[in-house]
């Protein structure tokens, strides 16, 4: 090939990607990287300024907790810094099984099992258990996108039911052909909705028609529950029956993802998960945090009810300004403005106030259902929320 061929061809991809930007910019869609100074809790600095923070999933405040980074930097200064390889080789640092047990006992499982994040478990954990095009996965249309690509990963069939439509999961059932092992697949809580799965309803229907449920509980997990175990516990249901994916981090202010249940199941995924066998191990400091955070779980309900207090504080100012806030005990609240401009202009009032809260557009969410996903940590303050609260006022009804 002649060099001015080939030179042809590589602008060919830069017009592709300039096509690309342009075409997302036009239609309101372009995303980009906002630098936070670290430490994040309820406050950040962005650009040298400080902004009241509701857009975490550190739910529980422990990303920045005392014990935790105590825990994560003597792990680093002890053990070093990475495991050097996957866990199948020589990656399963004893830590892990420190962790593994505290996961187990927080769910109430027989086994757990540790991967590289909640993302890296769906896409790890889903293609091992249904590999087969004769295999059914029936999975709801809001789950995550882990789950998506974890179902697109998988050899087998899949359908999709309408949010939360108990009497179509039962169609499915209904109608598979009876050869077809089912997995039924949920987040346990949603994660830009804030609303729970009918997990009772769906775990009856496991059983009456012997398939599988599996519950990713990321934003569950420490949250929700009497002890913090998640969703299921919030339902009065067991884990001994159903699989369970979580992340550390969410609620637990760290990094990894796992899956919980019976040891059957999580010996099956050892050996098939690609995500798994392919990818090196956490590294110290990481899984010493993360076994701190369980701890404190255990250890200290009154952050769960403190969130709890600021939920229903929030709830109610939500209210008091007219949202139909009918929501479960998650503290994520979707505020559907429905345009994605609308959602952006929304956004950029806030920044200019001092909170920070990002404007959540297709694909992320349904078209025309754009919004600010606001979410709150055990360590707002009620004051914080009041403010948060009247900076919505203003632009919703003092015509800001
Ligand atoms: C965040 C999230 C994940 C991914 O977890 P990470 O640990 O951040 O990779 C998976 N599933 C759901 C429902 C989530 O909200």
């Amino acid at each position: 090939m002649k060099y001015a061929d080939q030179n042809r061809l590589k602008e060919k991809w830069f017009d592709y990607f300039q096509d690309t930007l342009e075409y997302l910019r036009d239609r309101d869609l372009l995303r980009s990287l906002c630098p936070i100074t670290p430490p994040t809790g309820p406050e950040v600095m962005i650009h040298g300024k400080r902004y009241l923070l509701f857009c975490s999933n550190d739910y529980l405040g422990l990303a920045d907790d005392p014990r935790m980074k105590q825990a994560a930097s003597q792990a680093a200064l002890t053990f070093g810094t990475g495991a050097g390889a996957s866990r199948l080789i020589s990656g399963n640092l004893e830590l892990y099984n420190t962790l593994e047990q505290e996961v187990s006992r927080l769910k109430l499982t027989e086994a757990s099992l540790v991967f590289s994040s909640g993302f890296a478990a769906n896409v790890g954990v889903i293609p091992a258990l249904c590999g087969s095009p004769d295999d059914l996965i029936i999975s709801d249309e809001l789950n995550h996108a882990s789950i998506i690509d974890g179902c697109r990963l998988s050899k087998a069939r899949v359908e999709i039911y309408p949010h939360c439509d108990v009497e179509r999961v039962r169609d499915i059932l209904s109608n598979r052909p009876s050869s077809s092992k089912v997995l039924m697949v949920t987040d346990g809580i949603f994660s830009m909705d804030g609303d729970l799965a009918p997990l009772k309803e769906l775990f009856a229907l496991s059983l009456e028609y012997g398939a599988l449920l599996l519950v990713d509980d990321a934003h569950g997990t420490g949250v929700v529950g009497k002890t913090g175990a998640g969703s299921l516990e919030y339902f009065g249901l067991e884990g001994t029956e159903i699989i369970q994916i979580g992340t550390f981090s969410k609620a637990l202010g760290g990094l990894g993802g796992f899956l919980a249940g019976p040891k059957g199941a999580v010996d099956h995924v050892l050996n098939r998960a690609r995500s798994l066998i392919y990818s090196t191990g956490l590294p110290p400091s990481v899984l010493a945090s993360n076994t701190m955070a369980l701890k404190i779980v255990r250890e200290e309900p009154e952050r769960r009810e403190r969130l709890k207090e600021l939920t229903r504080e929030l709830t109610s100012g939500l209210k008091k300004l007219g949202f139909s806030v009918d929501k479960g005990p998650a503290p994520i609240f979707p505020v559907i403005v429905g345009d994605k401009r609308e959602a952006l202009r929304l956004s950029r009032f806030l920044w200019e106030k001092g909170i920070f809260v990002p404007a959540i557009r297709p694909p992320t969410v349904p078209e025309g259902k754009s919004r600010l996903r606001i979410s709150l940590s055990a360590l707002h303050t009620p004051q914080q929320i009041n403010a948060l609260v009247e900076t919505l006022a203003d632009f919703f009804w003092r015509g800001a």
